[in-house]
């Protein structure tokens, strides 16, 4: 078997590309240029309430004004809700996921009266509140109907996966610790899947090989990787770039529309412009 190069660029259509994305993008599509091979688009649309056509049709525009090409057709997350489902499936069948009815207030007050609440790299983990639940308790809630997430009982997945561990192209092999971001949501109230598993079935479903993304999706790279040897999924590489900040260092947002390529595009600069300015220089 040869080892193709697939990378992929998943945007999310919640506003538009910034200089941060059209770096993003142009990293995945010249690692898959470079190696000889693939490069596709993934628009991440769960999120029904602030996923917008309009901002997917615009992202296409402004990746093709940029001199992008990728592979058709696109994957949008939303049209494959039935894969997600499956797979968190697979996750019930092996008793590592438990439904949580807490509401973020709920949690946010709990790990407020702990003082010892256990924090991640992105802050407060979930306190457990719901996996101490008896099975009484639980089967109570679940038929009176009450809305609950699915959350991934980390102990008991790292148990079961046992000792593994994830390869940075640049990094080298990096043991996978998952545990350390607690018990991460699998399936959301609102649908039945979370940002986690969805990217976890959709990397393997479209066969990407090489995952890019920013620096500050390392973390949830280790739950990544637990969840692909709970699903028994192939292995990809991964490379994590930096990310591009304003003046005063900080990461840039969306909401932020002096950095969006569309304004830049309309005050003239070009796609060569852009890629200076991410310092990538003209190409
Ligand atoms: N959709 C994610 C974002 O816009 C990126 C997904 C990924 O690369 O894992 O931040």
């Amino acid at each position: 078997m040869t080892d193709e190069i697939v990378t992929r660029f998943a945007p999310s259509p919640t506003g538009r590309l910034h200089l941060g994305h059209a770096y993003s993008a142009l990293f995945a599509a010249a690692a898959a240029r470079d190696g000889g091979g693939r490069f596709l688009l993934r628009i991440e649309d769960i999120d029904a309430s602030r996923a917008k056509p309009e901002f997917e049709r615009t992202i296409l525009e402004d990746l093709a004004w940029l001199g992008l090409e990728w592979e058709t057709p696109v994957r949008r997350q939303s049209e494959h809700m039935a894969d997600y489902e499956r797979a968190a499936g697979c996750l019930k069948a092996l008793g590592v996921v438990y439904p949580c009815f807490c509401t973020r207030a709920e949690i946010r007050a709990e790990v407020e009266r702990s003082a010892g609440a256990p924090h991640g790299p992105d802050g407060p983990l979930y306190p457990g509140t719901c996996k101490r639940l008896d099975d009484g308790e639980r089967n109570a809630r679940v038929d009176a109907g009450e809305t609950f997430a699915l959350r991934l009982d980390s102990d008991r997945a790292a148990r079961i996966a046992g000792p593994i561990s994830w390869t940075d192209v640049e990094a080298g092999e990096r043991p996978a610790d998952a545990a350390s971001h607690g018990d991460v949501v699998v399936a959301r109230k609102d649908v039945p899947t979370s940002y986690h598993l969805a990217v976890t079935v959709d990397d393997a479903l479209q066969g990407v090989t090489l995952v890019t993304r920013g620096l500050d999706l390392m973390p949830a790279t280790h739950v990544h990787r637990l969840l692909r040897a709970l699903l028994d999924l192939p292995e990809p590489r991964y490379r994590h770039h930096r990310l591009i900040t304003d003046g005063a260092g900080r990461r840039l947002a969306t909401r932020n529309d002096a950095t969006a390529l569309r304004t830049l595009r309309e005050r003239g600069a070009a796609p060569g412009d852009i890629r200076k300015m991410v310092g990538l220089g003209a190409a």
